[in-house]
């Protein structure tokens, strides 16, 4: 089943001289499916993962997620579904200052009216090598250790659909490796669809599926890509 369907989406950034972002772009992402965004920089692929989060509004084109077509939906409907479905791995953290470490990672669970999953938590954390720092608050840590929390609630979350924007590029080698594991196992394991913009072919290396953006067009899509052919 598809967890994000984008049908028709242009989006338009008005100006002077107007933005064409993306142009009839249709395209869907399905449960259990790892798909990479790739493509030159400014060929629209942030605005591609901004509207299928509902973060952006599409100019034309209708964008169903999680079973709701969320053109016409307004704040605070879409709140609600992105809590219940969506989990964010992006650069930017908003991590609440008043919780610890362990508080953050289980609160979109929580939020989300769900029990947390505490034995995946506690395995996330220690991958991304957070283990000790629990019960530190996000002022106490590095901004390396800060952006790590902030995948480690993404990924403990066990959302329905993950976006991810260069989830590991910001990473160490031996980090970004175990967030792409641990993005295939919320796959594998969990049924999440997953959809992460990146330029690096090692890391779409990961995903059943690589689609291609150039000059806000779809312009290509690879099945179970391998290094080289993404590299090509
Ligand atoms: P990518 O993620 O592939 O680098 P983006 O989606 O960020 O591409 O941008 C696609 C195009 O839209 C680029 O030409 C970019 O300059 C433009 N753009 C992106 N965001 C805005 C914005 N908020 N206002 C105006 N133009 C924008
Ligand atoms: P609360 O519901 O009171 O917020 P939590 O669910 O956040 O409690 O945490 C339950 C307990 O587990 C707390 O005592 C917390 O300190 C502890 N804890 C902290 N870090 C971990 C961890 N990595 N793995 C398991 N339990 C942890």
């Amino acid at each position: 089943t598809d967890v994000v369907e984008l049908d028709g989406v242009s989006r338009t950034y008005p100006g002077g001289t107007a933005v064409r972002a993306l142009r009839d772009v249709t395209v869907s992402f399905g449960a259990g499916t790892f798909t990479a965004v790739m493509g030159p920089s400014g060929s629209g692929k942030s605005t591609l993962l901004h509207c299928a989060a509902g973060l952006d509004r599409p100019t034309t084109g209708r964008v169903r997620l999680a079973g709701t077509d969320i053109a016409s939906v307004r704040e605070p409907k879409l709140t609600r579904i992105r809590r219940a479905h969506v989990g964010f791995v992006f650069q930017s953290f908003n991590l609440i200052d008043s919780l610890t470490v362990w508080q953050n990672v289980l609160l979109p669970r929580r939020l989300a009216g769900k029990r947390p999953d505490r034995r995946w938590a506690r395995e996330v954390v220690h991958r991304v090598g957070l283990t000790g720092r629990e019960h530190h608050r996000p002022v106490q840590l590095s901004g390396g250790q800060q952006q790590r929390v902030a995948l480690a609630r993404a990924l403990a979350a066990r959302p329905d659909v993950i976006f991810g924007d260069e989830p590991t590029g910001a990473l160490d080698l031996g980090t970004g490796r175990e967030v792409l594991a641990l993005l295939r196992q919320s796959v594998d394991e969990f049924g999440a669809a997953v959809v992460m913009v990146t330029h690096d072919p090692a890391a779409a290396a990961w995903a059943d599926r690589v689609v291609f953006l150039a000059d806000g067009r779809l312009a290509g899509e690879l099945a179970a890509p391998d290094v080289d052919q993404v590299t090509a």
